[in-house]
């Protein structure tokens, strides 16, 4: 048999390898901004076009390369920053692999201007899917610069796998803001096709935190300072009633290096056990300085993931860390600028005899006798066009895939005699705030209050096409989001408005919302909108995202009541109506089951 195996070209070797550090134009940009910084730049440009797919650059004034320097960079395992492999224990900078300028330029044309401080003349060197076309000397100002052109021209199955622009420069964003936050006394512009996003000014952490996130962030967080022999902590934590829905703000850095580790963000959220409801969690920005030989950054090629040899006893320091900055700040904050708030009664007349209140009700109301006028619709809005639901215990002995395919149309079956019908149905039961219980021909009917809802409200978001109620402000409410958020609303506006939004735009970030649907607070307008956005950007990560179904599914998680929410009899009669009324009425948008039904015979089983 003849031999099969032959050694890959440099070319392709490289390419692949580049797989594993540049899957998108955000792990480009994280690659040159870090070299940047580790050649001690101290202000650093970021020009990017097309959401990087036509070009990144940065420019930063760092030390700069000499001429061999500039070519021997695009080597594979060419680095200045390590020299024998007992440096990968003592690594003080961002890269040490010697592997990104070389996996970038095989799958990119590049061109890299540099000068040293001490020298005349810069050199430039242009190259192209590995390939040096041309080397020369140029004036340039000192330190580099990299402009990165045509990502992954030579690989089209890659750039078929980008998403669209919008969700590539939030990946861009999110990287810059790594990089960006825990290095705080750099100074940074970042401009996307022409327009300035970010323009930052060395200072602390926590100016940097402002100037990213807005100038409320300083209200919403307290520090948290631990200095021990394992660990040097310093960051902020937020307040918890600024606690969301989905984990959008965590930041975890080590030795400057943004790092994903599960267990140790795990750490801070228990710090927050019994502050924050369930499916709540808190927003920290938290760097930990560690001894570089006791953690280990090289068991990922993109360096995010880092092991601690000191693992537990992190844990355990930075959980204390955090609960103390909860409890220490909280209290403090209390008592200086929340002075409890006295309710102040006017003295009674004299000789006044108090007198028990009457109550009056009319014994005859109920509310499900339908003159339209019921006690409250937890759908809330417009549902006077939805189906009414006389008979949903008749309704969910539907087979379950013939509930899939009925539409809300087909669900209103006709009324007869006698029959069933929620007025006169078993009284709902409410356990432990959550879930609702109810009786049904077939068994016990068990409800998740939360899911149900959340079901209930999106089918009435997606059949509402521009005439959903809208209720008027009395005052209007400014949002505010970082730049390519904003983009991200300005494109989610329209739908928005189908679900009864009115916002208009004052400059680049800022949006004014004059009216919203009934049911929505407008003191929690900006903690909506950024819910929605972190969702909404999540959801349209996946593929065949359709962008109105995002939309709703994050409206309809955050408007959705909670667990734990009391409910009255008419109000979870009224949910389990709403409820048999939607489509698919066993899941909830999100995927979540609504409802369990327990048969008598498994009710009554006795297991032995
Ligand atoms: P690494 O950062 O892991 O060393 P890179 O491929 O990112 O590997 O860079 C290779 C080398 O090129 C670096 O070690 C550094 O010496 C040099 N270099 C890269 N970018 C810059 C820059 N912006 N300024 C100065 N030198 C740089
Ligand atoms: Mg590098």
């Amino acid at each position: 048999m003849s031999d099969i195996i032959n050694i890959l070209p440099d070319s392709v070797a490289n390419q692949i390898a580049a797989g594993e550090v540049v899957d998108r134009p955000a792990s480009a940009v994280k690659e040159l901004l870090e070299n940047a910084l580790d050649a001690g730049a101290t202000k650093i440009q970021l020009i990017v076009k097309d959401a990087g797919r036509t070009l990144i650059q940065v420019i930063d004034n760092g030390c700069g390369m000499s001429d061999s320097d500039a070519r021997l960079c695009f080597e594979r395992h060419a680095t200045s920053k390590i020299h024998k492999a007992d440096d990968l224990f003592a690594i003080h900078t961002m890269g040490f692999r010697g592997e990104a300028l070389a996996s970038i330029a095989a799958i990119a044309q590049v061109e890299l201007k540099s000068k040293m401080h001490d020298s005349e003349l810069g050199t430039q060197v242009i190259i192209e899917g590995c390939d040096i076309k041309e080397q020369c000397s140029c004036s340039c100002p000192n330190g580099t610069s990299i402009a990165v052109k045509n990502l992954f021209f030579n690989v089209p199955a890659r750039r078929n796998f980008l998403k669209k622009d919008s969700i590539e420069l939030s990946h861009i964003e999110e990287t810059f803001r790594r990089v960006a936050l825990i290095n705080y006394n750099t100074d940074y512009t970042f401009y996307h096709n022409g327009k300035l996003l970010y323009d930052l000014h060395g200072g602390n952490f926590l100016e940097r935190i402002a100037q990213m996130y807005g100038q409320n962030y300083r209200e919403r967080l307290y520090p948290v300072d631990e200095d021990t022999d394992v660990v040097k902590i310093h960051g902020y934590v937020s307040k918890p009633e600024y606690a969301r829905k989905s984990r959008g703000e965590q930041y975890l850095f080590v030795n400057h290096r943004y790092i994903k580790h599960p267990a140790l963000n795990a750490a801070v959220e228990k710090a927050y056990t019994d502050l924050i409801p369930d499916h709540y969690y808190p927003t920290y920005f938290l760097h930990l300085e560690v001894d570089p030989s006791r953690i280990d950054v090289n068991i990922h090629p993109t360096k995010t993931e880092v092991k601690f040899i000191d693992e537990s006893t992190l844990f355990t320091i930075l959980r204390a860390a955090t609960k103390r900055a909860l409890g220490q700040f909280g209290l403090a904050t209390e008592l200086e600028f929340n002075p409890i708030q006295e309710v102040d009664f006017p003295p009674a007349p004299q000789g006044y005899v108090p007198q028990q209140p009457q109550i009056h009700y009319n014994p005859d109301y109920n509310p499900f006798h339908s003159s339209g006028k019921s006690g409250g619709s937890l759908s809330g809005g417009t549902g006077a066009t939805r189906p009414k639901s006389s008979q949903w215990t008749s309704f969910f002995d539907l087979k379950k895939d013939e509930a899939e395919t009925v539409t809300p149309q087909q669900t209103t079956l006709p009324q007869t005699e006698g029959e069933a019908t929620p007025s006169t149905a078993e009284p709902c039961l409410q356990l432990m705030g959550s879930y609702i219980v109810s009786t049904m021909p077939s068994g016990l009917l068990v409800i998740d209050q939360q899911a149900a809802h959340e079901r209930v409200i999106y089918d009435r978001l997606m059949s509402q096409e521009g005439n959903a109620a809208a209720q008027q402000l009395l005052f209007p409410v400014n949002c505010q989001f970082s730049p390519a958020d904003a983009d991200i609303f300005s494109e989610l506006i329209p739908d928005m408005q189908k679900q009864g939004f009115e916002i208009g735009s004052i400059g680049q970030t800022t949006f004014v919302v004059t009216a919203t649907p009934a049911e929505i607070k407008e003191s929690e307008l900006q903690q909506l909108f950024e819910q929605v956005l972190a969702e909404y950007k999540g959801s349209m990560m996946q593929k065949f995202a359709d962008r109105r179904q995002c939309l709703c599914r994050s409206l309809a998680r955050q408007m959705a009541m909670k667990a734990g929410t009391p409910l009255q009899q008419a109000e979870m009669q009224q949910l389990i109506a709403d409820l048999f009324c939607c489509m698919v009425p066993h899941v909830s948008p999100s995927g979540k089951k609504t409802m369990a039904i327990i048969p008598p015979e498994k009710l009554f089983k006795i297991e032995n």
